[in-house]
């Protein structure tokens, strides 16, 4: 490790400097936490600048893939849960539910410094899928719960993935100027599975002479 790194890694411990959003894992969640998920729990947050500085409780649940809640006190910062499923996770679970705390942090926050300039995302589950997809390639991992997709692309996510993520970032720039933006984007994701074949064309079968065993 260099004096630098070393420098800068001693830095981001102390909290008076520190930009990540600090993380406290409920005491069941503590229990089922695997390393792996607290890495990708990890990871996924240094692609949401909007949650800096934010205290987040981690916990877990065993009934949906995942939830998250805003809690308002009287003039205090709200609180921020959200609850993911250990097992089978994915970073597209934990940016849906961090881009819910987006969501409702958004109402009344002026100055939040998002990705593409984004200035508020709307609140909804389609919405959130459509922002969550957009944010990183990161995000896009398994195909989103909410927006209607087509079976053969829920079948193969990851051949359509990059695609799709590409209308939600269309989509995004369409809504500025056009109400019915989710329609459209669920008409051109449809689109795509047009455009391939269903199932790759197999070549006919060659008939090859069989050797005589006699
Ligand atoms: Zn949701």
């Amino acid at each position: 490790m260099t004096r630098a790194n070393r420098h800068s890694r001693l830095r981001s411990n102390m909290p008076s400097n520190s930009t990540a959003a600090s993380l406290t894992f409920t005491p069941l969640m503590k229990k089922r936490l695997t390393h792996r998920a607290q890495a990708m729990i990890g990871r996924s947050l240094t692609y949401f600048p909007e949650l800096q500085n934010k205290r987040i409780t981690v916990g877990y649940t065993r009934a949906h893939l995942g939830s998250a809640v805003l809690t308002y006190q009287r003039e205090s910062e709200p609180r921020l849960i959200i609850r993911l499923k250990v097992r089978k996770l994915t970073y597209q679970t934990i940016g849906h539910e961090l881009t819910h705390l987006v969501q409702g942090l958004g109402r009344g926050q002026g100055n939040i410094s998002s990705p593409f300039g984004w200035k508020s995302i709307p609140s909804g589950e389609k919405q959130c899928d459509i922002w969550t997809l957009a944010r990183d390639p990161l995000f896009c991992d398994d195909a989103p719960t909410y927006l209607k997709l087509p079976r053969v692309m829920r079948e193969r996510w990851l051949e359509y993935a990059g695609d799709v993520r590409k209308l939600c970032i269309k989509a995004i720039d369409k809504r500025e100027s056009f109400r019915l933006y989710i329609r459209w984007l669920e008409g051109e994701i449809h689109k795509l599975t047009q455009r391939r074949p269903a199932t790759p064309s197999v070549p006919e079968q060659l008939l090859l002479p069989f050797p005589d065993w006699d």
